[in-house]
């Protein structure tokens, strides 16, 4: 183990030091080369910088940005309106060149803040439209306010670097930066936040991620990150004009480079950008404007026959060598887990006092005119296991929907462990201490089992700067441990979606149990699931109840099921309470009977 914990080090340390390698050879060669050879590795490097800064956005976090170099032209004014002598506002003698691109990159950050906070609610074609919009409107603003930006004819100001060399010192400072930041965010908590917004914002947002917050916070370093290239830019060539500043074919070379090197991966953009200005120059010089069809073709093709770009070629079904090398490495006694577990995980045996774990009162929901659920009260004592019976479409999603936040009461009051949670957004209710599964499972598929396990840890007052880090050891150390006991640890490398239905099922129970909950929701466990792995969710409810004192809501078709593991039951019918009681009671109550048994058994 000590050996496979030595190579697993090793292999996570190789793409950090190809990065560094690669930097200090850029390093040395430049001195060597002749100016045009200079000229092009520059626009290499900023090609990389932008690709790798877009895919921050379009590929960590998953949303396609077509109005990107908004943030280039944000950075080129910034210079030009500091440094000019015709501006209004010149500091050219005041302002250093570091301390102006630190001005570029503080401005990018709030620009992005400013376009981000509206179009960021908005998702997939939308956002990428809205932002494309956005870019338009920059360049017509910059076109218009004359007395700062000289209107169309724009801002020339001396370049303060005579020499190429120093150029593409400058732009590999910018590039190396960038892409080292997108490197570390990948391997970091922010990295797997990410990675759970791309996939499903929603489940994230359940997971106590607050999505919110991330999205802004990761645009405004995007933001930033490209308005310090823009304003690198702008010092090379001399001159910001509304054109020039904002170019649209910019966002479409950025998106292209990403693509083909391999979307949200920290090396796409680097791989990308190198073929891609390889390719481009064979052509441009051999082939003129046939470049362009040659680029298009090579478009499709990429989307077409290797959606996950270059890299994904080289994707094993484990996920790479490091996968491979920390297959065996978790631990395997299910009793001493257990006990490990109890001790952890203490905080759960709630104490006891007459307040409920959870509590709705006169719970109410409307679609429209439909009254989906109308006045329900329920409580739920520590340590219980509910059940939640009732006809399909009787209402029994939508008070789940309205217990964890992912849909407004019209009307009532929800309480966990005594505070009010009616109007908190999922994320919160999550961290007040409430997990749940959803009956179309949601776990994040493209991540691994283990990934899944990691981005819905317990996020309660973890502090921002340690998103940027690794999770801590006992974070996944109960990750394993949670993992041993559901049977899946031997998965923990495979991406989520290779495991079958009711493995999907027991993942989505352990990423509940990785938030340390208070109590966990559970709708529709059996449905669409084998038998023997319905024996499995079985035991594994009952003995996270009877070992560890968890409390469980749980929503269940297969009435043998729930009447085995629950200690009580409520049902519902077109929206309404109709009983609550033991098992034996409910198949004994007539209005249970006329609405729900008699309707299988006539
Ligand atoms: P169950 O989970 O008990 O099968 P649901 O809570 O999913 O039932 O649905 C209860 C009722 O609310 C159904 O009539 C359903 O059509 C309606 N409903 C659920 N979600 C929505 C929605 N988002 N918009 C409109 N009607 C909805
Ligand atoms: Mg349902």
């Amino acid at each position: 183990m000590a050996a496979q914990n030595f190579f697993s080090r090793i292999s996570s340390l190789l793409s950090p030091l190809a990065a560094i390698a690669l930097i200090l050879a850029l390093i040395f060669i430049a001195p060597g080369l002749d100016r045009s050879a200079l000229q092009f590795f520059t626009l290499a490097l900023m090609w990389v910088a932008l690709a790798s800064s877009w895919n921050l956005i379009g590929g960590y976090a998953g949303y396609t940005d077509f109005g990107h170099a908004i943030f280039v032209g944000v950075g080129a004014y910034v210079v030009g309106i500091l440094i000019a002598r015709e501006s209004s506002f010149n500091l050219s003698s005041a302002l250093s060149f570091p301390q102006a691109l630190m001005v570029a990159f503080l401005i990018g950050a709030v620009f992005a803040l400013v376009i981000g906070f509206p179009t960021l609610r908005l998702k997939g074609p939308y956002f990428a439209i809205a932002m494309l919009g956005m870019l338009a409107v920059s360049r017509e603003i910059a076109r218009n306010i004359t007395s700062v930006t000289q209107g169309g004819v724009g801002i020339t100001f001396p370049s303060p670097f005579p020499q190429m060399l120093e150029i593409y010192y400058v732009m590999l400072i910018v590039a190396s930066v960038i892409f080292l930041t997108s490197l570390w965010i990948f391997r970091s908590q922010l990295g797997t936040m990410l990675q759970a917004i791309a996939q499903d914002e929603m489940a994230a947002d359940m997971r106590g991620i607050n999505t919110t917050t991330v999205k802004i916070g990761i645009f405004m370093l995007v933001g930033g990150f490209t308005a310090l290239i823009g304003a690198t830019r702008a010092y090379w060539l001399g001159y910001a004009n509304p054109d020039l500043a904002f170019p649209e074919d910019f966002t479409i070379q950025m998106i292209m480079i990403t693509l083909l090197g391999g979307i949200g991966r920290p090396w796409g953009p680097v791989i990308g950008g190198v073929i891609f200005l390889g390719l481009q120059s064979i052509f441009w010089t051999n082939g003129g404007e046939a470049h362009l069809i040659v680029m298009a073709a090579l478009l499709i093709i990429v989307a077409l026959f290797f959606p996950k770009g270059i890299l994904g070629l080289f994707d094993p079904e484990n996920r790479g060598l490091g996968a491979f090398l920390r297959r065996d490495a978790q631990p395997s006694e299910k009793s001493t887990l257990l006990l490990s577990m109890t001790d952890t995980l203490r905080a759960w045996q709630t104490p006891s006092t007459s307040q409920p774990l959870l509590e709705g009162r006169d719970v109410t929901r409307d679609f429209g005119g439909i009254r989906a659920i109308n006045k329900i009260d329920f409580q739920i004592q520590p340590g219980e296991i509910v059940g939640l019976l009732g006809p399909n479409g009787s209402g029994k999603t939508t008070l789940f929907d309205c217990i964890s936040g992912i849909l407004k009461p019209s009307n009532g009051e929800l309480f966990l462990n005594g505070e009010d949670i009616t109007h908190l957004n999922p994320w919160r209710v999550n961290r007040y201490g409430l997990a749940r599964t959803f009956q179309n499972i949601r776990v994040f598929e493209g991540l691994t089992v283990y990934e899944n396990m990691m981005a819905s840890r317990k996020w309660r007052g973890v502090p921002l700067w340690a998103w940027m880090w690794s999770a801590p050891p006992e974070t996944r150390q109960h990750a394993d441990e949670f993992l041993v006991f559901l049977g899946l640890s031997p998965f923990s490398h495979m991406p989520a979606n290779s495991l079958s239905a009711g493995q999907q099922r027991l993942l989505e129970i352990g990423m509940t149990l990785m938030s340390d909950p208070l109590v966990v929701l559970i709708d529709e466990a059996t449905s669409g699931i084998s038998p023997a792995m319905i024996e499995d969710i079985k035991t594994s409810i009952l003995r996270l109840n009877q070992e560890l004192g968890l409390t469980f809501f749980l929503i269940e078709h297969n009435r043998h099921f729930a009447m085995d593991l629950c200690h009580r039951l409520y049902v519902l019918n077109h929206g309404t309470l109709i009983a609550e009681g033991t098992a034996e009671e409910i198949q004994n109550n007539p209005a249970v009977i006329e609405a729900y048994f008699g309707r299988e058994t006539s």
